[in-house]
């Protein structure tokens, strides 16, 4: 079934201390509060551990912000999905545009970490978004359509159920400029009827696609009412539990 997420990157942010201290808040701020969807945190790989043993993580899914595309051995300075996976974490976000501007992965690296997630029983958070230059050509369609197929049409049905999909148009992210509900909600459903094409309409109708890029307190009422989109992929506002749980409580 298609679920409301709403997940913080908290991306290279937050000291040991400082990322505990931050989840604990979270995870008082939560406590004995049912809300509309599921939370998740994206912390660096150091927090991982700690973080999921110093909250309930039926309450808050922990994920990591990248794994390897690579399952063991001698590759210095690399966390192996099988690691992530033995912190507690949950979730693993893979093909985030800054990974895929400032590291080069490339689909094929990335279909790589895909299946190695899904091994090791995470669920992908999966990336994709144009760039301004690609929005302002028209091109937007085109460029999630090709970032979809080339790194995820390999996938068997049964897996490709498993994903998370989040749009991130890269001009809004981290700029305070978001699409609007309307921008958003066209290019969700287009992603959306994209997957039906390739995995029928079941699959595609529970699928759940986030959106991202600069969503805050003030904007996420109205993205999340939109039926193509089902929550949100969260930087900067994941940072502080006070612009974070109104996000959460925006559903
Ligand atoms: C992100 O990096 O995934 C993101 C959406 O960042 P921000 O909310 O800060 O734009």
């Amino acid at each position: 079934m298609r679920k409301n997420i709403v997940a913080g990157n908290w991306k290279m942010n937050k000291t040991l201390q400082e990322g505990l201290a931050l989840a604990q808040e979270l995870n008082d701020a939560l406590k004995g509060k049912s809300v509309n969807c599921d939370v998740v945190i994206g912390t660096p790989f150091i927090h991982l551990a700690s973080v999921a043993q110093a909250i309930d993580t039926d309450k808050i899914g922990v994920a990591a912000e990248n794994c390897a595309d690579k399952a063991e051995g001698a590759y210095t300075g690399e966390v192996s999905a099988k690691m992530v996976a033995s912190t507690g974490a949950k979730y693993v976000i893979l093909g985030h545009s800054e990974r895929r501007a400032y590291y080069g992965e490339t689909s094929e690296i990335l279909t790589d970490k895909v299946n190695l997630a899904l091994e090791n029983g995470l669920t992908p958070i999966f990336c994709i978004g144009e760039v301004k230059e690609e929005r302002e050509a028209g091109k937007h369609f085109e460029v999630v359509e090709e970032q979809i197929k080339s790194a995820l049409f390999g996938l068997s049905s049964e897996d490709f159920a498993k994903l998370v999909l989040a749009y991130e148009p890269v001009w809004a992210i981290g700029t305070g400029l978001t699409a609007t509900s309307d921008q958003a909600e066209e290019i969700h459903a287009h992603i959306r009827g994209f997957i039906a094409g390739k995995y029928g309409e079941e699959i595609a109708e529970n699928c759940t696609i986030l959106y991202g890029g600069s969503c805050n307190a003030g904007n996420a009422k109205d993205l999340f009412s939109r039926p193509n989109v089902d929550g949100g992929l969260i930087g900067g506002a994941s940072l502080a539990v006070d612009k974070f749980m109104p996000i959460i409580e925006a559903f």
